[in-house]
């Protein structure tokens, strides 16, 4: 097989990790794979949670009225619903294969809570962060349920869902983010087939593998189902999927390299401003 295109500079794995299983909200239980102790964050990403339950106790208390400021998050279902509301009166319901890129802004105040009593509930939650000129912008939904995201099929079987970025044969997602240009692909690949896909040289990029294994670069590295692994710089990512069916998300995005202040709900570029973030929360001026 052909890897090493002309002037192309393959990504690589630099680094492979299971996460950290971990509980948010009321009691939901998840594994955090990015902003644990292991992987602080991966400019600009801030936080990647996996969850992934059949126990209605691991999921059933949800995730009760909290604030969000200064990021975004991304919320992308496989199995199951969430029902999300917000102090603004917007409210919906997230379904398999559909995705909620919230811009939290200056301030949301919003729950999200499973929509069942009982079943498999999966999914993932990604924290983008907003430069320092746009934290405290107005708040923002882009939302798009499974059949208004776009699906790209190879003639290998191979299919694509695109939920932010532009796929090497043209397919384009819905969301648009001008701050981190953000590719965000859920990728299906039968046994042994190949997919190559380009990114800007500096962006940060990893993969998460959902389902198989695969095979990543130059030195076909392997990643196994829920491994994370972090790329290297480099404008082509290059996978083949092992003896399995694989299933797995790529994401990038440009780093902002801005200073980070967080605290729980809060990402702001500085300590008072996280203060301040507090103080407003809890004079109801969100
Ligand atoms: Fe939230």
């Amino acid at each position: 097989m052909t890897k090493l295109t002309d002037n192309n500079t393959l990504r690589e794995l630099t680094s492979v990790s299971q996460g950290q299983p971990s509980s948010d909200g009321d009691g939901v239980k998840l594994t955090r794979l990015i902003g644990n102790p292991q992987i602080d964050m991966l400019d600009p990403f801030l936080l990647f949670d996996h969850f992934e339950s059949e126990q209605a106790n691991d999921y059933i208390g949800g995730f009760p009225s909290h604030p969000h400021r200064g990021f975004e998050t991304v919320t992308y279902m496989l199995a199951g619903k969430m029902r999300h509301k917000d102090n603004a009166g917007n409210e919906g319901v997230i379904a398999a294969n559909g995705v909620q890129w919230m811009t939290a802004g200056k301030g949301i105040i919003h729950s999200e809570m499973p929509e069942q009593e009982s079943g498999l509930l999966k999914g993932f939650q990604l924290w983008v962060n907003l430069p320092k000129t746009h934290k405290m912008s107005e708040p923002n939904y882009q939302e798009f349920p499974a059949n208004e995201v776009a699906i790209e099929q190879g003639d290998d079987g191979s299919e694509i869902r695109v939920i932010a970025g532009t796929t090497n044969k043209g397919t384009t997602g819905p969301v648009i983010n001008h701050h981190v240009k953000p590719t965000y692909l859920d990728v299906h690949l039968p046994a042994g087939t190949q997919f190559e896909q380009s990114l800007a040289t500096t962006d940060n990029a990893f993969i998460f593998v959902i389902q198989g294994s695969i095979l990543v670069g130059s030195s076909d590295n392997k990643l196994d189902k829920n491994q994370l692994g972090i790329l290297s710089k480099g404008d082509l990512v290059t996978v083949t999927a092992s003896s399995e069916n694989s299933q797995f998300l790529l994401i990038s995005g440009k780093p902002l390299n801005e200073e980070v202040a967080r605290d729980g709900p809060f990402v702001m570029n500085t300590k008072a401003e996280v203060m301040q973030a507090f103080q407003d929360f809890k004079n109801n001026d969100f």
